[in-house]
């Protein structure tokens, strides 16, 4: 008889291929082998000292007892302060929620609007996630593929097509994860006329790579009128503020969302860690020129990795616009072999590169796109050239 059961839903569950391409390089480099790890995604610096300083002297004046379900108070007005003046949103700390990271933030929202059958428009590549999520609230997937050709953003008139009176949600992720492209606030507007028409569909906007965009200009989806009743912001401090290890993140919508969400985590998690919140605190407080130079880093990188990426035949690249990621259709060398190894598909491809060239990287077929790979550029510049030379050597031998 079967005595451990795994419940039906976690079975259906596909594990975040994201975090095991991650441990596959951790357990390589464990085993000596030299691995580059272009796969998970998160900044490569560490976070800077005021913030580091802000949660050592939480510590020392007994932010040591459970803290209010949403967050303290202070850091969700601090929020709604960073969302008014940086944003142009007018947010009260009331409809903030913070969380365990955006991650968290997510699935809050998902569980806390979807009801089993709703329909969730994912625009495609998708951060892997996002679909896990929507499973696991029993929504269906309504995938809008956008590959390299319309630099993967969707246009109005997919999104229109893909509406239905099931439609309950539309998930936009602008900087993307993982395209790294920027939709414009005039394409935003876009989206957002064909939304007006249809009041019955909820707004779910990730920004959480918002201050990774090389556009010189961020629009948050909050900032249209047309759909702001309806629409959920979430960000956070992992990327701005090399904080991945913290776990903060947040939501900022409607205060009913903002209600459930509070309900759900009050059942399930509690307020998150009482140091990583007063951490956060202090990073939004504080000076945003580390938040600044950090962009720069990543600007540097991606012009660095996208000449190398164009270098390479058969490659078919972009010029992302924000986030830490290069995105290259790989279609050329699918079908080809390399002695008896055959590379079928971009799952195999990765797997090619990370036992031959021992880079590590992520199927396009993680991010619901099938034909591409994802490499991240938060990586010293060294590693990156290195791990640039190393996919060329290792694609030029499959034949
Ligand atoms: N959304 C996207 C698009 C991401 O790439 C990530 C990072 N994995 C998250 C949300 C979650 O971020 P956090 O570390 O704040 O949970
Ligand atoms: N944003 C990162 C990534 O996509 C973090 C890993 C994860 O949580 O998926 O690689």
């Amino acid at each position: 008889m079967e005595t451990i059961r795994i419940s039906d839903r976690i079975k259906a569950m596909a594990a975040s291929q994201t975090l095991a391409m991650s441990q596959k390089s951790s357990e390589l480099r464990a085993a000596g082998v030299d691995v580059i790890n272009l796969s998970v995604g998160e900044p490569d610096f560490n976070t800077p000292e005021h913030i580091k300083e802000a949660a050592k002297k939480a510590i020392d004046d007994n932010y040591t007892h459970y803290p209010p379900v949403p967050g303290y108070m202070d850091l969700r007005q601090a929020i709604a302060r960073k969302l008014h003046d940086e944003n142009g949103l007018d947010y009260r700390a009331e409809q903030v929620v913070v969380s365990g990271g955006a991650k968290q933030s997510l699935s809050n929202i998902i569980m806390s609007v979807v009801n089993p059958g709703d329909e969730v428009i994912i625009p495609v590549p998708a951060w892997v996630s996002y679909v896990e999520m929507v499973k696991l609230a029993g929504g269906t997937n309504v995938l809008v593929p956008a590959g390299i050709d319309q630099d993967f953003k969707i246009t109005p008139s997919q999104l229109e097509a893909a509406i239905t009176p099931r439609t309950r949600l539309v998930m936009i992720c602008s900087p993307s994860n993982p395209s790294g492209s920027v939709y414009t606030r005039a394409e935003l507007q876009g989206l957002v006329d064909v939304l007006a028409r249809y009041p019955q569909v909820m707004v779910l906007s990730d920004e959480i790579y918002e201050h990774i965009n090389y556009l010189g200009e961020f629009t948050s989806l909050g900032a249209f009128p047309e759909i702001a009743p309806r629409t959920v912001i979430v960000n956070g401090v992992s990327k701005a503020y090399a904080m991945t290890g913290w776990r903060v993140g947040f939501m900022a919508g409607p205060v009913e969302v903002a209600k459930a969400v509070t309900k759900l985590q009050g059942q399930t998690t509690s307020g998150i860690s009482t140091i990583a919140q007063r951490a956060a605190l202090a990073a939004y407080q504080g000076s945003q020129q580390c938040v600044a130079d950090m962009r720069e880093a990543f600007r540097r990188r991606r012009d660095l990795v996208v000449s190398m990426a164009r270098e390479i035949p058969g490659l078919k690249v972009n010029e992302p616009q924000g986030a830490f990621y290069l995105f290259p259709e790989v279609t050329a060398y699918l079908g080809k072999r390399c002695g008896d190894r055959v590379i079928a598909d971009d799952n195999d491809l990765c797997m090619y590169l990370l036992e031959e060239a021992h880079v590590a990287t992520v199927s396009g077929s993680a991010f619901c796109l099938p034909g591409y790979i994802r490499l991240s550029y938060a990586a010293a510049d060294e590693a990156l050239v290195e791990a640039m030379h190393r996919i060329a050597a290792a694609l030029a031998r499959l034949a």
